[in-house]
Protein backbone atom coordinates (compact mmCIF):
# COMPACT_ATOMS: atom_id res chain seq x y z
CA UNK A 1 0.00 0.00 0.00
CA UNK A 2 1.30 3.56 -1.12
CA UNK A 3 0.00 6.09 1.46
CA UNK A 4 0.15 10.01 0.69
CA UNK A 5 2.13 10.09 3.69
CA UNK A 6 3.77 8.18 6.15
CA UNK A 7 4.72 9.19 9.48
CA UNK A 8 8.69 9.27 10.15
CA UNK A 9 9.28 7.69 12.96
CA UNK A 10 12.88 8.21 14.03
CA UNK A 11 14.88 4.78 15.63
CA UNK A 12 13.82 3.59 18.52
CA UNK A 13 16.65 3.82 20.41
CA UNK A 14 16.88 7.22 20.51
CA UNK A 15 13.24 7.75 21.69
CA UNK A 16 13.96 5.25 24.35
CA UNK A 17 17.17 8.15 25.05
CA UNK A 18 15.11 10.72 25.90
CA UNK A 19 12.52 8.78 27.50
CA UNK A 20 15.09 7.68 29.76
CA UNK A 21 15.96 11.31 30.66
CA UNK A 22 12.03 11.72 31.40
CA UNK A 23 11.97 8.74 33.79
CA UNK A 24 15.09 10.56 35.53
CA UNK A 25 13.68 13.83 36.13
CA UNK A 26 10.62 12.32 37.21
CA UNK A 27 8.82 14.84 35.69
CA UNK A 28 5.77 14.68 32.71
CA UNK A 29 4.29 18.01 31.84
CA UNK A 30 4.18 21.98 32.50
CA UNK A 31 7.17 23.06 31.00
CA UNK A 32 9.72 20.48 32.00
CA UNK A 33 13.06 20.43 30.51
CA UNK A 34 12.88 18.76 27.11
CA UNK A 35 9.98 21.06 26.49
CA UNK A 36 12.33 24.04 27.31
CA UNK A 37 15.56 21.83 25.25
CA UNK A 38 12.89 21.69 21.77
CA UNK A 39 11.80 25.07 22.25
CA UNK A 40 15.29 26.38 22.32
CA UNK A 41 16.51 24.03 19.35
CA UNK A 42 13.64 25.03 17.09
CA UNK A 43 14.08 28.59 17.73
CA UNK A 44 17.72 28.14 16.66
CA UNK A 45 16.97 25.54 13.56
CA UNK A 46 14.12 28.38 12.56
CA UNK A 47 15.67 31.50 13.18
CA UNK A 48 12.67 32.69 15.42
CA UNK A 49 12.54 34.73 18.41
CA UNK A 50 10.28 32.83 20.08
CA UNK A 51 8.10 30.06 20.41
CA UNK A 52 5.45 28.57 22.16
CA UNK A 53 4.84 24.67 22.15
CA UNK A 54 1.53 23.40 21.99
CA UNK A 55 -0.15 20.22 22.73
CA UNK A 56 -1.86 20.18 19.24
CA UNK A 57 -2.26 22.72 15.62
CA UNK A 58 -5.74 23.79 16.31
CA UNK A 59 -5.60 25.51 19.89
CA UNK A 60 -2.54 27.67 18.61
CA UNK A 61 -5.18 29.14 16.59
CA UNK A 62 -7.85 29.29 18.87
CA UNK A 63 -5.47 31.33 21.19
CA UNK A 64 -4.29 33.88 18.70
CA UNK A 65 -8.15 34.63 17.79
CA UNK A 66 -9.37 34.90 21.31
CA UNK A 67 -6.83 37.26 21.94
CA UNK A 68 -6.72 39.07 18.73
CA UNK A 69 -10.31 38.94 17.16
CA UNK A 70 -12.39 38.67 19.96
CA UNK A 71 -15.74 37.68 18.87
CA UNK A 72 -15.87 39.64 15.24
CA UNK A 73 -15.52 38.79 11.98
CA UNK A 74 -12.78 37.16 10.54
CA UNK A 75 -11.92 37.71 6.46
CA UNK A 76 -10.41 33.66 6.44
CA UNK A 77 -9.50 31.67 3.26
CA UNK A 78 -12.12 28.69 1.85
CA UNK A 79 -8.88 26.19 0.48
CA UNK A 80 -7.26 24.75 4.08
CA UNK A 81 -7.98 22.19 5.91
CA UNK A 82 -11.29 22.40 7.99
CA UNK A 83 -9.65 23.53 11.49
CA UNK A 84 -8.65 27.14 9.98
CA UNK A 85 -12.48 27.96 9.76
CA UNK A 86 -14.28 25.72 12.72
CA UNK A 87 -11.37 27.42 15.06
CA UNK A 88 -12.94 30.52 13.74
CA UNK A 89 -16.33 29.14 14.33
CA UNK A 90 -15.43 27.64 17.87
CA UNK A 91 -14.02 30.60 19.03
CA UNK A 92 -17.69 32.31 18.10
CA UNK A 93 -15.91 34.72 15.67
CA UNK A 94 -17.69 35.34 12.23
CA UNK A 95 -15.65 33.67 9.27
CA UNK A 96 -15.98 35.59 5.74
CA UNK A 97 -14.86 33.90 3.11
CA UNK A 98 -12.25 35.49 0.31
CA UNK A 99 -11.84 33.48 -2.44
CA UNK A 100 -8.56 32.43 -3.32
CA UNK A 101 -5.44 33.13 -6.31
CA UNK A 102 -6.41 30.07 -8.46
CA UNK A 103 -2.49 29.00 -8.92
CA UNK A 104 -0.86 29.97 -5.39
CA UNK A 105 -4.09 28.85 -4.57
CA UNK A 106 -3.96 31.32 -0.83
CA UNK A 107 -6.25 33.93 -0.34
CA UNK A 108 -6.52 36.60 -2.92
CA UNK A 109 -5.39 39.73 -1.35
CA UNK A 110 -7.06 41.59 -3.70
CA UNK A 111 -10.60 41.00 -2.29
CA UNK A 112 -9.84 41.61 0.90
CA UNK A 113 -10.76 45.03 1.48
CA UNK A 114 -14.25 44.51 -0.27
CA UNK A 115 -14.74 42.01 2.60
CA UNK A 116 -14.04 44.14 5.56
CA UNK A 117 -16.92 45.91 7.86
CA UNK A 118 -16.92 47.51 11.12
CA UNK A 119 -17.29 44.40 12.92
CA UNK A 120 -14.08 42.79 11.08
CA UNK A 121 -11.43 42.16 13.25
CA UNK A 122 -9.04 39.66 12.10
CA UNK A 123 -7.21 38.20 8.81
CA UNK A 124 -6.49 34.39 9.26
CA UNK A 125 -5.03 32.79 5.79
CA UNK A 126 -2.99 29.60 5.69
CA UNK A 127 0.03 29.32 3.73
CA UNK A 128 -1.79 26.44 2.54
CA UNK A 129 1.01 23.57 1.13
CA UNK A 130 3.91 26.13 2.74
CA UNK A 131 3.10 28.78 -0.10
CA UNK A 132 3.17 31.78 1.14
CA UNK A 133 0.08 34.44 1.09
CA UNK A 134 1.20 37.22 -0.28
CA UNK A 135 2.80 38.92 2.80
CA UNK A 136 3.21 42.48 1.81
CA UNK A 137 -0.14 43.35 0.72
CA UNK A 138 -1.57 41.47 3.11
CA UNK A 139 0.27 43.13 6.38
CA UNK A 140 -0.61 47.12 4.07
CA UNK A 141 -4.26 46.16 4.38
CA UNK A 142 -4.30 45.36 7.56
CA UNK A 143 -2.42 48.48 8.88
CA UNK A 144 -4.94 50.76 7.06
CA UNK A 145 -7.65 48.69 8.51
CA UNK A 146 -6.25 48.45 11.82
CA UNK A 147 -7.04 44.44 11.68
CA UNK A 148 -4.22 41.90 13.38
CA UNK A 149 -3.19 39.08 11.25
CA UNK A 150 -2.91 35.19 12.23
CA UNK A 151 -0.97 32.92 9.51
CA UNK A 152 -2.25 29.72 9.78
CA UNK A 153 1.26 28.27 9.03
CA UNK A 154 0.83 24.66 9.52
CA UNK A 155 2.39 23.83 6.58
CA UNK A 156 5.36 25.64 6.81
CA UNK A 157 8.18 23.99 8.97
CA UNK A 158 11.32 24.97 7.17
CA UNK A 159 9.79 27.08 4.57
CA UNK A 160 11.62 30.98 3.94
CA UNK A 161 10.25 33.70 2.13
CA UNK A 162 12.83 36.37 1.32
CA UNK A 163 15.27 34.40 3.12
CA UNK A 164 13.36 34.31 6.51
CA UNK A 165 11.29 31.85 8.67
CA UNK A 166 7.47 32.16 7.13
CA UNK A 167 6.80 31.93 10.82
CA UNK A 168 8.16 35.43 11.86
CA UNK A 169 5.06 37.16 9.34
CA UNK A 170 1.87 38.51 10.61
CA UNK A 171 1.19 39.61 14.92
CA UNK A 172 1.28 35.46 14.76
CA UNK A 173 2.00 32.44 13.13
CA UNK A 174 0.71 28.86 14.12
CA UNK A 175 2.06 25.61 13.22
CA UNK A 176 1.09 22.39 13.65
CA UNK A 177 3.21 18.83 14.37
CA UNK A 178 0.56 16.40 13.71
CA UNK A 179 2.40 12.78 13.10
CA UNK A 180 1.11 13.66 9.17
CA UNK A 181 3.09 17.25 9.26
CA UNK A 182 6.83 17.50 8.10
CA UNK A 183 8.44 18.06 11.85
CA UNK A 184 6.15 16.03 14.52
CA UNK A 185 5.63 14.72 17.91
CA UNK A 186 3.00 12.55 17.62
CA UNK A 187 0.14 15.58 18.31
CA UNK A 188 1.61 19.01 18.50
CA UNK A 189 2.46 22.91 17.97
CA UNK A 190 3.50 25.91 17.89
CA UNK A 191 2.75 29.64 18.21
CA UNK A 192 5.06 31.68 17.32
CA UNK A 193 5.16 35.99 17.77
CA UNK A 194 7.02 38.39 17.06
CA UNK A 195 6.05 40.90 19.40
CA UNK A 196 7.38 40.32 23.59
CA UNK A 197 4.28 41.88 24.94
CA UNK A 198 1.79 39.64 22.94
CA UNK A 199 3.68 36.92 22.94
CA UNK A 200 3.41 36.93 26.73
CA UNK A 201 -0.31 37.21 26.46
CA UNK A 202 -0.53 33.81 24.13
CA UNK A 203 2.38 32.13 26.42
CA UNK A 204 -0.07 32.91 29.74
CA UNK A 205 -3.29 31.99 27.72
CA UNK A 206 -1.74 28.25 26.33
CA UNK A 207 -1.48 27.52 30.38
CA UNK A 208 -4.53 29.06 31.82
CA UNK A 209 -3.37 32.42 32.54
CA UNK A 210 -1.09 31.53 34.87
CA UNK A 211 1.68 33.59 36.42
CA UNK A 212 3.10 31.90 38.86
CA UNK A 213 1.15 29.37 41.09
CA UNK A 214 -1.36 31.63 42.41
CA UNK A 215 -1.76 34.93 40.27
CA UNK A 216 -3.04 34.56 37.00
CA UNK A 217 -3.01 37.55 34.14
CA UNK A 218 -6.32 36.77 32.58
CA UNK A 219 -8.51 33.89 31.43
CA UNK A 220 -6.77 31.22 29.78
CA UNK A 221 -6.67 27.73 28.62
CA UNK A 222 -4.41 24.18 28.41
CA UNK A 223 -2.73 23.72 25.49
CA UNK A 224 0.53 22.69 26.80
CA UNK A 225 2.89 20.30 25.16
CA UNK A 226 3.82 16.79 27.22
CA UNK A 227 7.30 15.80 28.20
CA UNK A 228 6.65 12.61 26.01
CA UNK A 229 5.60 14.68 22.92
CA UNK A 230 8.92 16.81 23.72
CA UNK A 231 10.56 13.28 23.48
CA UNK A 232 9.35 12.51 20.37
CA UNK A 233 10.34 15.88 18.81
CA UNK A 234 13.80 15.82 20.07
CA UNK A 235 13.85 12.56 17.79
CA UNK A 236 12.74 13.53 15.11
CA UNK A 237 14.38 16.99 14.51
CA UNK A 238 18.11 15.52 13.67
CA UNK A 239 16.54 12.92 11.31
CA UNK A 240 14.62 16.85 9.50
CA UNK A 241 17.66 17.76 7.02
CA UNK A 242 18.02 13.63 5.55
CA UNK A 243 13.70 14.35 5.07
CA UNK A 244 13.83 17.14 3.70
CA UNK A 245 16.51 16.20 1.23
CA UNK A 246 14.84 13.14 0.07
CA UNK A 247 11.51 14.78 -0.08
CA UNK A 248 13.26 17.35 -2.85
CA UNK A 249 14.59 14.47 -4.76
CA UNK A 250 11.06 12.85 -4.94
CA UNK A 251 9.48 16.06 -5.84
CA UNK A 252 11.96 16.82 -9.01
CA UNK A 253 11.13 13.31 -9.95
CA UNK A 254 7.42 14.16 -10.17
CA UNK A 255 8.55 17.52 -11.56
CA UNK A 256 10.29 15.24 -14.52
CA UNK A 257 8.27 12.70 -15.18
CA UNK A 258 4.44 14.35 -15.08
CA UNK A 259 2.18 15.22 -17.78
CA UNK A 260 1.88 18.92 -17.61
CA UNK A 261 -0.23 19.08 -20.54
CA UNK A 262 -3.08 17.24 -19.07
CA UNK A 263 -2.33 18.58 -14.92
CA UNK A 264 -1.17 21.51 -13.57
CA UNK A 265 0.83 22.05 -10.75
CA UNK A 266 0.89 24.40 -7.66
CA UNK A 267 2.38 27.98 -8.50
CA UNK A 268 4.94 28.94 -5.69
CA UNK A 269 5.20 32.24 -4.75
CA UNK A 270 8.51 34.25 -5.74
CA UNK A 271 11.50 34.55 -3.03
CA UNK A 272 10.02 31.48 -1.45
CA UNK A 273 12.78 28.80 -0.33
CA UNK A 274 10.13 25.60 -0.17
CA UNK A 275 9.79 22.58 1.98
CA UNK A 276 8.33 20.53 -0.47
CA UNK A 277 5.75 19.31 2.16
CA UNK A 278 3.02 18.08 -0.36
CA UNK A 279 2.57 17.43 -4.00
CA UNK A 280 -0.49 18.61 -5.15
CA UNK A 281 -1.67 18.17 -8.84
CA UNK A 282 -4.47 20.21 -10.25
CA UNK A 283 -6.71 18.27 -12.73
CA UNK A 284 -8.80 20.21 -15.59
CA UNK A 285 -12.02 18.32 -14.51
CA UNK A 286 -13.21 16.43 -11.23
CA UNK A 287 -14.02 13.70 -13.60
CA UNK A 288 -10.64 13.08 -14.40
CA UNK A 289 -9.46 13.42 -10.90
CA UNK A 290 -11.58 10.82 -10.28
CA UNK A 291 -10.79 8.61 -12.97
CA UNK A 292 -7.07 8.47 -11.81
CA UNK A 293 -7.91 8.09 -8.17
CA UNK A 294 -9.73 5.07 -9.32
CA UNK A 295 -7.23 3.47 -10.98
CA UNK A 296 -4.81 4.56 -8.26
CA UNK A 297 -6.23 2.89 -5.27
CA UNK A 298 -7.17 0.07 -7.62
CA UNK A 299 -3.40 -0.16 -7.50
CA UNK A 300 -3.48 -0.08 -3.74
CA UNK A 301 -2.19 3.58 -4.11
CA UNK A 302 -3.93 6.15 -1.83
CA UNK A 303 -3.60 10.13 -2.45
CA UNK A 304 -5.59 12.37 -0.67
CA UNK A 305 -8.09 15.31 -2.25
CA UNK A 306 -6.38 18.17 0.19
CA UNK A 307 -8.17 20.22 0.55
CA UNK A 308 -11.91 19.28 -0.07
CA UNK A 309 -14.49 20.12 0.30
CA UNK A 310 -14.04 24.03 0.23
CA UNK A 311 -14.83 25.19 3.23
CA UNK A 312 -17.62 27.68 2.62
CA UNK A 313 -19.84 24.94 1.72
CA UNK A 314 -19.73 24.00 5.42
CA UNK A 315 -23.27 23.29 6.92
CA UNK A 316 -21.78 25.79 9.85
CA UNK A 317 -20.25 28.32 7.67
CA UNK A 318 -23.32 30.58 5.63
CA UNK A 319 -24.01 30.74 2.27
CA UNK A 320 -21.14 31.91 -0.01
CA UNK A 321 -19.95 31.44 -3.37
CA UNK A 322 -16.42 30.55 -3.66
CA UNK A 323 -15.66 30.59 -7.42
CA UNK A 324 -12.27 29.62 -7.42
CA UNK A 325 -12.09 27.50 -4.02
CA UNK A 326 -14.71 25.74 -5.11
CA UNK A 327 -13.20 24.88 -8.35
CA UNK A 328 -10.12 24.06 -7.20
CA UNK A 329 -10.74 21.18 -4.05
CA UNK A 330 -12.86 19.52 -6.46
CA UNK A 331 -10.29 18.83 -8.93
CA UNK A 332 -7.09 18.62 -6.79
CA UNK A 333 -5.24 15.75 -5.75
CA UNK A 334 -2.05 15.31 -3.48
CA UNK A 335 0.20 12.66 -4.94
CA UNK A 336 2.27 10.13 -2.45
CA UNK A 337 5.35 12.09 -0.55
CA UNK A 338 7.64 11.01 2.17
CA UNK A 339 11.19 9.99 2.79
CA UNK A 340 10.86 6.39 2.38
CA UNK A 341 8.76 6.76 -1.07
CA UNK A 342 11.05 4.94 -3.70
CA UNK A 343 11.75 5.07 -7.29
CA UNK A 344 9.90 1.70 -8.32
CA UNK A 345 6.80 3.31 -6.00
CA UNK A 346 7.41 6.24 -8.11
CA UNK A 347 7.65 4.54 -11.70
CA UNK A 348 4.25 2.99 -10.39
CA UNK A 349 2.22 5.85 -9.91
CA UNK A 350 3.30 7.63 -13.14
CA UNK A 351 2.18 4.72 -15.47
CA UNK A 352 -1.01 5.63 -14.27
CA UNK A 353 -1.51 8.78 -15.16
C1 LIG B 1 -3.05 20.06 10.33
C2 LIG B 1 -3.65 21.41 10.19
C3 LIG B 1 -4.20 22.09 11.28
C4 LIG B 1 -4.44 21.45 12.60
O1 LIG B 1 -3.34 20.99 13.25
P1 LIG B 1 -3.50 19.83 14.35
O2 LIG B 1 -2.12 19.71 14.88
O3 LIG B 1 -3.98 18.60 13.64
O4 LIG B 1 -4.45 20.31 15.38
C5 LIG B 1 -4.62 23.40 11.09
N1 LIG B 1 -4.54 23.99 9.90
C6 LIG B 1 -4.05 23.36 8.81
C7 LIG B 1 -3.97 24.08 7.52
C8 LIG B 1 -3.61 22.03 8.92
O5 LIG B 1 -3.18 21.39 7.83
Amino acid sequence: MIPVTKTFFPPLEDYQEHLKRIWKNQWLTNRGKLVKELEANLKTELGVPNITLTTNGTLPIQIALKVLAKGGEVITTPFSYVATTSAIVWENCTPIFVDIHPEYLTIDETKIEAAITEKTTAILATHVFGNPCNLEEIERIAQKHGLKVIYDAAHCYGVKYKGESLFNYGDVSTCSFHATKLFHTGEGGAIFCQNKELNHKLFYSHNFGHNGPEDFHGVGINAKMSELQAAMGLSVLPYMEGILEARKEIVSFYDDHLDFTKVRKLKLREDTDWNYSYYPIIFETEQQLLKVQKKLNEQEIFPRRYFYPSLNTLNYTGKSKMVHSESISSRILCLPLYKDLDISHLIKILEIF
